[in-house]
């Protein structure tokens, strides 16, 4: 892995070319090899906020560090600068592991987890597998007699959400602990900076906090429309719909992209009627071309509706149900929507233009690829920076602030390599350049793409929709990018993150060993192809 040390010099943030970006291409940054961090003595820098003496030891005291936002990019710099001998505190007004723990990625992949297996109870009909029921209400054998495939198992949503609020409960206490117990001081209030070095807390108790380095990570919140404002009961964030005893029974969800494309197609899974309506051409619009179109289609298969080219307006509450108005003026009826339009970043009240903290013109937090911000010893984190709003990411954006304000190892951010996933039946699983980055910079690049319908795994799981599909340099063979659909993608996509993060080529790939029969050896088998692709 490419990586510096302190000395070398980091873009400023006041260099707008330097600041890094939401496009993974576009913040590639120019690292120099060195030693790997964890094998790096920890080394001072003219250029850190904090540069301590490590562990706090000898003539100086420890550094004091304060966190602003206890999500991913929060409690896991704070574990950082802990290991680093700093005195830390996080301040957080909600609870610890932040939105992704509460409200987004843990509670969202617990819902999807039960939704996979009604995805996977619905194929059973077909491997042979017959529901039992009561004597003389037929033996589900025959699907004729409304039994086997037209049965289901039901859905019990005040069970299922109770599950995911434990659930999501518990991991944000497991945080908590483990914060406290290495030595990370916790306070429960909204924190806000006065000036650079000082952060306010109002809340329960009240108490200013001096700091050498202050991490802002307070995330973001559901943007929502001005006409269609959230209750709670019917027209509802994300963050509220885990508070649902019943089972929507017709849900509309307004926007597309990666959070309304995975409750759409959990919702159809447990049961709901599912209107989805997109402001553009298809699903999922920054994605893959070929993994969006199947996408839809499966949806589409499974009787989802989806509302194409439509801007959802207003929302309004009828007698027992919702009435969404589209631009156009037409008007879809549902039980429930579900608003699904983006983020805003968690910039209110924070005190930043006082403290010299420059924001995007989108509202975040301008932050260079060691996530400083504009104003010295004030760094950033995570959705708030809007460099890409993972929990990934926010965690990793988080290490590289603590490694730099205390004068570690540290490697620029580089967001080639980031996996990510969206977690629909299929999930759709990418790693470094997309086909439309590829086209768009005039690389020199071969793909090709195998449906997962020819592996000899996916035969005996019953599996017909997916893909596997590589890019690669056309004369290197280096791969730089892929695309996985299929059932947990988002496990089959590391051996193509290996490869795209250490260079590997289409040989190195196609020469490792895949046991036989799986899901993977189409990977292998992609690599194969496009050796021969090369040698022709
Ligand atoms: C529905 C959904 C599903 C997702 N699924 C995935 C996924 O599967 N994988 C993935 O990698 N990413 C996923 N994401 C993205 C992921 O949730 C975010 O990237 C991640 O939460 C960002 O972490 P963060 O630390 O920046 O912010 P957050 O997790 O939002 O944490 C910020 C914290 O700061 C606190 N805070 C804000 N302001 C203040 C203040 N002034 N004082 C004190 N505290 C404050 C908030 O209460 C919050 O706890 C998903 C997002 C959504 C919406």
């Amino acid at each position: 892995m490419d990586r510096v040390t302190q000395p070398t010099p980091t873009p400023a943030p006041a260099d707008p070319a330097a600041t890094a970006a939401t496009d993974p291409a576009a913040a590639e940054p120019a690292a120099t090899d060195a030693p790997d961090a964890a094998a790096a003595p920890p080394a001072s820098s003219p250029t850190s906020a904090a540069a301590p003496s490590p562990g706090g030891r000898g003539d100086r005291p420890a550094p004091r560090v304060v966190v602003v936002g206890g999500g991913p990019g929060g409690y896991e710099a704070a574990l950082v600068a802990r290991r680093l001998g700093a005195d830390v505190t996080v301040v957080e007004r909600a609870g610890l592991g932040g939105a992704a723990v509460l409200t987004d990625v843990v509670p969202s992949k617990t819902l999807i987890a039960t939704a996979e297996w009604m995805t996977i109870a619905e194929r059973a009909h077909d491997l042979g597998i017959r529901l039992d029921v009561p004597a003389g209400q037929g033996d589900g054998a025959d699907p004729a007699q409304d039994t086997g495939r037209t049965r289901r198992h039901s859905i019990d949503m005040a069970a299922v959400n109770a599950r995911v609020r434990d659930l999501a409960l518990a991991q944000s206490g497991d945080i908590r602990t483990r914060l406290e117990r290495e030595g990370v001081r916790v306070v429960i209030g909204h924190g806000r900076l006065d000036g650079p070095e000082r952060v306010v807390v109002t809340g329960d108790a009240e108490e200013a906090l001096d700091a050498d380095v202050v991490l802002l990570s307070t995330g973001a919140t559901p943007r929502t429309l001005p006409d269609a404002q959230p209750d709670g009961e019917r027209i509802l964030t994300w963050t509220q719909l885990y508070h649902l005893d019943e089972l929507p029974e017709r849900l509309i969800v307004v926007g597309s992209g990666v959070t309304g494309a995975e409750f759409a197609g959990a919702y159809v899974s447990l049961g709901s009627q599912v209107v989805l309506v997109s402001s553009r051409d298809r699903v999922l619009p920054g994605e893959d071309a070929d993994a969006a179109t199947m996408l839809e289609d499966v949806f589409r298969t499974r009787g989802m509706e989806v509302v194409g080219r439509s801007r959802a307006e207003a929302a309004r509450r009828t007698a027992d149900g919702v009435v969404v108005t589209l631009a156009d003026g037409r008007e879809i009826e549902g039980s429930h929507v579900l608003l699904a339009v983006g983020s805003i970043p968690s910039t209110e009240g924070l005190g930043l233009a006082e403290a010299g903290v420059r924001t995007t013109p989108s509202g975040h937090i301008e932050v260079d690829k060691v996530s400083r911000t504009s104003a010295r010893g004030v760094y950033a984190a995570g959705d708030v920076t809007g460099v890409l709003p993972l929990a990934s990411v926010a965690a990793m954006q988080g290490r590289i602030a603590m490694s730099h304000a205390l004068g570690d190892a540290v490697a620029p951010l580089k967001l080639r390599g980031v996996a990510a996933n969206i977690f629909t039946a299929p999930e759709i699983a990418t790693v470094g350049l997309s086909e439309t980055a590829l086209v768009e910079r005039d690389a020199h690049f071969v793909t090709h793409t195998l449906p997962l319908a020819r592996n000899p795994r996916a035969k005996m799981l019953g599996v017909r929709d997916g893909f596997v599909k590589l890019f690669a340099h056309s004369t290197a063979g280096t791969v730089l990018g892929g695309v996985v659909v299929a059932p947990r993608a988002s496990e089959l996509i590391f051996p193509i993150t290996l490869a795209v993060s250490h260079s590997l080529t289409v040989d190195d790939v196609a020469n490792a060993f895949t046991v036989y029969p799986s899901l993977s050896g189409s990977i292998a088998e992609v690599a194969r192809v496009l050796h021969q692709t090369d040698q022709g």
